[in-house]
């Protein structure tokens, strides 16, 4: 780190010059790459000025976490479910990271050429130019520079003074702007850094041709009421010269509920990974962020371009690439964020599906609700599941069976099958008439019984 950028045409080489007018060229071709205003800015486009943009980094600040490494060939993968899921930038690595990191930018720049693709960069010469490289084939090449700017950083990390840091972003900047048009300047560590200075780096790196300033909560600290002051302030600052940009880690719990704040303060673009993947305990989740824009625009007033219907297969996908899953009550893509196990809940759903669900699951591509078969469950949701597999049940046959399904459900800690069901079902003492057989693979959480059967 530190290497101060000496700002001369001596820098872009002749294969750099080359490479820089490839890229002015096809950001030329490409209208949708342009300049979108913060809320701020006097724009007539209603639409626009509240238009969310969903910055993926899923490929890069959730890749580099642990567990989650990627090779080239499964970042196409989920670049690929990410240009389908309709994000609006994809960050597809940090190209000077190594070798792994600069092919996957430049793959996913290659094989998806309508993307808006993001390669993360250091203040420093060697990371920007290695990111304008890796960006080559990019039609909308987007180089997001990085310093760390809080008193903490400077002092025990950088060993900088705040001029010096400044600096070094602004020539930075500068070296990235003769690449492309398109960048990104991120103060590493934002919500601990003095507002004062956030301020000045922020508008000299605005001044220094950045379109997009992020302002990071890299430790997870800040709490909404704080982050969304701090956010108004860069907002009210930079005016519209610039989309300011919320990016939150999740150490507290608070990285969605902090990124709102930021979009309700005037920001106008979310960082954010699918399945909340990230350092520690992970950065703002994708699709909780996008679908509370959606379930809730009534106080949320904005739009995203994500297609919802494809939140599920992007969480199922990141999942199989990796070395775990979301938790199994994950919002939105959780195995248990569709299902209902209590008594009152199953019944309530199963005469209204609005009684106890404020979403349908095909939303998110779910494909169906889940009622889980437990302690807490009550003869309804039985007499349902019965149904499902073909069986019309009268009410003692239901009694019975229900007192069979109890007494299994205490000796089991597993759920089981729908065909074990079944086979409860045929254990009673009046033939049953079955009068269809309808298979499903629906796993059946059997759990030992309560007293009441009910649940609240
Ligand atoms: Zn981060």
């Amino acid at each position: 780190m530190g290497v101060v950028l000496a700002l001369s045409d001596a820098i872009v080489g002749q294969d750099d010059a080359a490479l820089l007018l490839t890229q002015r060229t096809n950001q030329m071709n490409f209208p949708g790459n342009r300049y979108i205003p913060t809320c701020s800015a006097a724009n007539e486009d209603t639409n626009l000025k509240n238009r969310i943009l969903i910055f993926d980094t899923t490929l890069r600040d959730g890749e580099q976490s642990p567990g989650c490494s990627m090779d080239v060939r499964e970042k196409l993968l989920m670049a690929r479910k990410l240009v389908e899921l309709g994000v609006d930038i994809v960050e597809a690595g940090f190209p000077i990271a190594s070798e792994d990191d600069f092919q996957g930018v430049e793959a996913v720049s290659r094989e998806f050429p309508g993307a808006r693709v993001a390669a993360f960069a250091r203040c420093c010469s060697a990371d920007v130019e290695r990111a304008a490289k890796a960006l080559r084939y990019a039609r909308q090449p987007r180089i997001h520079v990085c310093i760390a700017t809080s008193e903490i950083h400077l002092k025990h990390k950088l060993r900088r003074s705040q001029s010096q840091v400044l600096q070094e972003a602004v020539q930075a900047v500068e070296l990235a702007r003769r690449y492309v048009d398109d960048v990104e300047f991120s103060t590493e560590d934002g919500s601990r850094t003095a507002p004062e200075f956030l301020e000045q780096i922020a508008r000299a790196a605005t001044a220094a041709g950045v379109r997009t300033v992020n302002i990071p909560d890299t430790v997870g600290y800040s709490t909404p009421k704080e982050y969304g002051a701090l956010i108004g302030r860069v907002v009210q600052a930079l005016g519209d010269t610039a989309v300011v940009s919320a990016h939150c880690h999740n150490d507290l719990g608070l990285a969605v509920a902090n990124s709102l704040a930021a979009l309700e303060a005037g920001a106008r673009q979310v960082e954010c990974t699918v399945n909340g993947i990230g350092e520690r305990a992970g950065n703002c989740s994708l699709e909780e962020v996008v679908m509370i824009l959606k379930v809730r625009a009534d106080q949320y007033p904005f739009r995203t371009g994500v297609h919802t219907e494809h939140l599920y297969s992007a969480s199922e996908l990141l999942a199989s690439l990796i070395t775990f899953g979301p938790q199994p009550n994950k919002a939105i893509v959780g195995r248990n964020a569709f299902a209902h196990e209590a008594g009152i809940h199953q019944d309530g759903y199963l005469k209204y599906r609005a009684t106890y669900e404020i979403m349908d699951p095909k939303t998110v591509g779910v494909p169906a609700s889940r009622l889980v078969l437990g302690k807490h469950s009550g003869r309804h949701a039985l007499r349902q599941r019965a149904q499902t597999l073909g069986y019309e049940l009268t009410d003692e046959e239901l009694d019975a069976l229900y007192l069979r399904f109890s007494a299994a459900a205490g000796r089991r800690k597993k759920g089981f099958m729908d065909e074990e069901i079944q086979d409860l079902i045929e254990q009673g003492r009046h033939p049953l008439r079955r009068v269809k057989n309808q298979s499903t693979r629906t796993e059946v959480a059997a759990l030992p019984p309560s007293a009441s059967c009910e649940g609240i």
